[in-house]
């Protein structure tokens, strides 16, 4: 299964994305985790990529479209791909056709995880992540068993640098400008399918099994 997750920032997509990864045994492929692991061990890519995800900006095209065509030909991707957060624009998503055109491979399926923008705000500023493994929480609605403790590793929840006020509402409206338009052109493709995000967590992945069934 070659499946793309779209969704504003704070939907749920790398929640779910879990879900799917193990439903359906593929592999989880996220640029903004990708960016992030390249922050924590200061590559020239973490440097540059931090300047821009720390405003809310959309890294540039050359350099994401670049880390995405290399993983996508790491021998897990062969039987399949979730991929979560790319493309965020047009020329991401051109970039991405002729990369699967090239490998003679298309995608099943769009995922959007449809949320109001209004309610984005305190997903994104509550989003806890674990330092260590990158599993999320949240202060209100996923609430680890021991305050500020990852579930998983026992390593501390720490808050990403773009999750405040500002920066959330930064990368909404870089959404807005820039990946909204990308529902259209896969709905044109017939791809697009869309879950209502704004309900319980089991219910959205219950949501996305059956679209993806169908
Ligand atoms: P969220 O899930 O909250 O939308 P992500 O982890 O997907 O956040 O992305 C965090 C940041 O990483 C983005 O705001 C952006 O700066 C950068 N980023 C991630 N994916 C891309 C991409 N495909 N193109 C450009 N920048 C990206
Ligand atoms: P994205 O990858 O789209 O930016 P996340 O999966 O990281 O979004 O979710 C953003 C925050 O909202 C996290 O703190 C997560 O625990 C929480 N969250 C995700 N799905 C739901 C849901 N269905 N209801 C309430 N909160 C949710
Ligand atoms: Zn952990």
């Amino acid at each position: 299964m070659r499946l793309l997750i779209m969704g504003r920032p704070g939907a749920g997509k790398g929640t779910q994305a879990v879900n799917i990864r193990e439903y359906y045994n593929i592999p989880h492929i996220s640029t903004g985790d990708m960016f992030r692991a390249a922050i924590k061990n200061q590559t020239k890519l973490g440097v540059l990529a931090k300047s821009y995800m720390d405003q809310g900006l959309l890294v540039p095209d050359e350099v994401t479209i670049g880390i995405v065509n290399e993983r996508l030909q790491e021998e897990d991707c062969k039987n399949g791909f979730l991929l979560d957060g790319f493309p965020r624009n047009l020329d991401q998503a051109k970039a991405l056709d002729k990369f699967l055109k090239e490998h003679n491979i298309a995608l099943d399926a769009v995922l959007d995880i449809n949320v109001a923008p209004e309610i984005l705000i305190d997903r994104m500023v509550g989003r806890r992540v674990c330092k260590t493994c990158g599993a999320t929480f949240h202060v209100k609605f996923n609430k680890p068993k021991v305050e500020g403790v990852c579930d998983n590793c026992g390593s501390p929840l720490i808050q990403r640098n773009d999750d405040t006020y500002e920066t959330a509402h930064n990368r909404l409206k870089v959404y807005d400008d820039n990946t909204a338009p990308l529902l259209a052109y896969y709905s044109e493709q017939n791809l697009l399918k869309t879950v209502n995000g704004d309900q319980d967590f089991a219910k959205v992945f219950a949501d996305i099994k059956e679209v993806l069934s169908k």
